[in-house]
């Protein structure tokens, strides 16, 4: 898995810039409405009746993404998930992407192959249309640009300014495991530099794994939050990790918090392996990124409308600002949370 070396592929070269994005793009299928014109024109032209969000993400090898253990399909899946997640965190639906890429000949028209398939997948899964973009030559590595338009009526689109004191604060599914996938990976590939004879077996850790080369956008929490009639006080993702994204809606709604250690919520396999790497799972839980799963706020009279519901954990909730942002530990001692981010948990040990 450790080698994307393609030597006798097709280069980029052969194709001309206009033959090789209608190449890379023939398959794509428009789905909505709203998109009068897609790939083919000058511009795409939309036409939408409700507010547009509009949000745009670049992804730099060597800096976001790692080739020696993300495959191509997985990095063009993931590059459209960290922007649908955007969109989805604005409690708005995800209609359009457009799709920008800058890379070196080290790639083959078949690596673009490869990139593009996991951005197909992802954009039929998640019924986006993907309606331009632009392919382009570097003289190193890989850059991959996209934006994520979508909609959503103006009374629903959910800010990160609107949390009241005691709003309980939620978040979708579990946090840390993708921190915990890279971890892995990164140990693995220090294993196959030394022997690269040795693939990793990586079965044990499939899920942890899985977050990180293949994370989900919640376009389910919004459509779950309709259906219940609840209306988010305030919302964001977490690409970061839960504290400086809860610190974000803190300082954006001028409010503080407290969150429950005891209520985090955590996937059994991730207590495992930060046992095996040593590390203590509430931290990685507060301060591991990329889960691309929602934090957001709801009024308390809303409580009964969430309450069982599997997808959705309350972890704390909303205070005076005055207060500050505290975790209440398990053995009930207030420590104040801190934007750590998960590229500085590292130099914490
Ligand atoms: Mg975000």
């Amino acid at each position: 898995m450790f080698n994307n070396t393609e030597d006798s592929k097709t280069k980029l070269s052969e194709f001309g810039e206009f033959g090789l994005i209608d190449h890379l793009t023939k398959h794509f299928v428009i789905q909505h409405n709203s998109t009068l014109k897609s790939i083919g024109d000058d511009a795409a032209v939309l036409e939408h009746k409700n507010p547009i969000v509009v949000t745009t993400d670049l992804l730099v090898e060597g800096i976001h993404f790692d080739l020696s253990y993300m495959p191509l399909k997985h990095l063009g899946y993931k590059a459209v998930m960290v922007n649908l997640s955007d969109v989805y965190a604005m409690n708005a639906e995800a209609t359009q992407i457009t799709v920008s890429i800058s890379c070196s000949n080290r790639f083959t028209v078949e690596a673009l192959e490869e990139l593009y398939a996991g951005i197909q997948l992802a954009a039929q899964n998640y019924k986006v249309d993907v309606i331009g973009g632009d392919t382009t030559s570097a003289v190193k590595g890989i850059s991959i640009s996209i934006t994520a338009i979508g909609t959503a009526p103006k009374e629903k689109i959910t800010y990160r300014s609107g949390a009241k004191p005691n709003d309980l604060v939620l978040v979708s599914g579990d946090l840390g495991s993708a921190f915990m996938g890279l971890k892995v990976l990164e140990r693995e590939k220090e294993v196959f530099k030394v022997n690269p004879n040795n693939q990793p077996d990586l079965e044990k850790y499939t899920y942890l794994v899985e977050r990180q080369l293949k994370p989900e956008a919640r376009k389910d929490i919004p459509e779950l939050l309709e259906q219940l009639e609840v209306l988010p006080t305030a919302m964001i993702d977490i690409s970061d990790g839960l504290s400086s994204e809860l610190i974000h809606i803190c300082k954006n709604s001028s409010v503080g918090a407290n969150l429950f250690e005891d209520k985090l919520p955590i996937d059994p396999a991730l207590i495992s392996v930060c046992e095996e790497f040593e590390l203590d799972s509430t931290t990685v839980v507060l301060n591991g990124g990329e889960d691309y799963e929602l934090l957001f706020t709801i009024n308390q009279n809303d409580y009964d409308k969430i309450k069982g519901n599997p997808n959705l954990s309350v972890i704390g909730h909303i205070t005076e600002a005055s207060e500050g942002i505290h975790l209440v530990t398990r053995a009930n001692t207030k420590l104040p949370i801190q934007a750590m981010g998960w590229n500085s948990m590292d130099k914490e040990k």
